[in-house]
């Protein structure tokens, strides 16, 4: 029999959901046409690629008009950013955010900055939250924007979205949120909170990689000159390049699976998180949990034990998928700059953990991976003594 492997880093990717794999294999096999061309191919491949929008749209409560496909967050966050809003009739070169960004943010804003703009940081607590009445103190009213990670790729804080919201909408401040990791996990509704765009990828709620989405509350007004892309005048002129159909029918789906199943999986992954937690904090001396123990993710766990190298728990469960800081810069060795701004050392963050449960983790799948974390302590605590 092989032996026991258990994946818990659905914050990096998801499996993609059987219901998934099933309509985007139908559609790789009989329809294959262009959503360009003008003959009963094309026509049937719009008609998928506008029942998927439609999808997506319902899951964030946007209107189909108002979704962009794109190939992820990343480049959503690009297009937003670099594309979007140098182009956008605003007065200013002032951008504010946080040091808490994934890098698809991060590094578009240092790319602003050396082009002239301002990047004022706001400042988090030590949980990630950017408290609203830190928000309301520092922007200023000069901004063009205030973009943030919505809930945390590496520690799982939720943002109070709506009461920043409610701050940015007194000071007239558009607001863009990073979606990526709350998407298909937490309610999000864009009109209630009124929104100027949002990114999010489907491989991140169980749907293929390499297809996402950029909600836009008003289309620019001119499209062609904001796209990184530009050619064939897809995506009302804004995203070049031919519909990848099968990965946008899987993205519909898994967007109308997250939606029947928003609560009652939060509900089922949140206990797991929780079992999980209880058992690691009994048995593991002084660890400590990274991010806001109330507002994070249902299945995120991130946590320090002070002294314990992170990789060298990983080489003592190969049987685990968990990963040290996050997947898309974990070749890297410098401490994660998520952790050091909410007050970690670079030992600290270099001894942190994450977990993340996820649709199909089992109660027996979190208990196996319990013993597995809590041996490999004890073996490295023990040597440490
Ligand atoms: N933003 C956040 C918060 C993320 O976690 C990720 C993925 N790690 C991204 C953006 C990039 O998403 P994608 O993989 O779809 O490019």
């Amino acid at each position: 029999m092989a032996s026991k492997k258990v994946y818990l880093d659905h914050n990096a990717t998801t499996p993609v959901d059987p219901l998934v794999l099933e309509r985007m294999i139908g559609v790789l096999r009989n329809s294959y046409g262009n959503p360009s061309s003008r003959h009963a191919w094309g026509a049937e491949a719009v008609r998928l690629v506008e029942e998927a929008r439609e999808q997506v749209a319902e899951l964030i409560n946007a209107k189909t008009r108002q979704i962009y496909f794109t190939s992820g967050a990343t480049e959503s966050n690009n297009l937003m950013l670099r594309g979007i809003l140098p182009k956008s009739k605003v007065d200013s070169k002032v951008v504010a955010s946080t040091r808490i960004e994934h890098e698809s943010i991060a590094a578009p804003l240092r790319t602003l900055e050396s082009s002239g703009w301002l990047i004022r940081y706001i400042s988090t607590n030590k949980d990630g939250i950017v408290e609203p009445s830190t928000l309301s103190q520092k922007i200023k009213g000069d901004e063009a924007l205030y973009v943030e990670i919505g809930a945390h790729n590496e520690f799982g804080t939720i943002q109070p979205l709506k009461e920043h919201a409610e701050v940015l909408a007194k000071k007239n401040i558009r607001y863009f949120v990073d979606g990526a990791q709350i998407v298909g996990k937490h309610p999000i509704n864009v009109r209630e909170l009124g929104l100027d765009f949002l990114s999010f990828s489907a491989h991140k709620f169980y749907g293929p990689k390499g297809i996402g989405a950029l909600y836009v509350k008003d289309r620019p007004e001119d499209p062609s000159a904001c796209a990184l892309l530009q050619g064939g005048g897809q995506e009302h002129d804004l995203r070049s390049g031919t519909l990848n159909v099968p990965a946008i029918v899987g993205f519909g789906e898994a967007a109308r699976l997250a939606k029947t199943k928003l609560d009652s999986e939060a509900e089922h992954i949140r206990a797991l998180r929780i079992r999980l937690w209880s058992k690691l904090k009994d048995e593991i001396r002084d660890i400590r949990l990274n991010g806001s123990p109330e507002f994070r993710l249902p299945g995120n766990l991130n946590f320090t034990v002070p002294g314990i190298e992170a990789n060298a728990v990983l080489n003592l469960v190969p049987s685990l998928g968990i990963s040290t800081g996050s997947a898309c810069n974990s070749d890297s060795v410098s401490p994660s700059p998520s952790l050091l701004a909410i007050g970690l050392s670079d030992q600290e963050a270099n001894s942190t953990l994450r977990i993340c449960i996820g649709r199909f983790t089992t109660e027996e799948d979190v208990d196996f991976a319990a013993r597995e974390i809590i041996r490999a302590y004890r073996i490295l605590q023990n040597a440490v003594l």
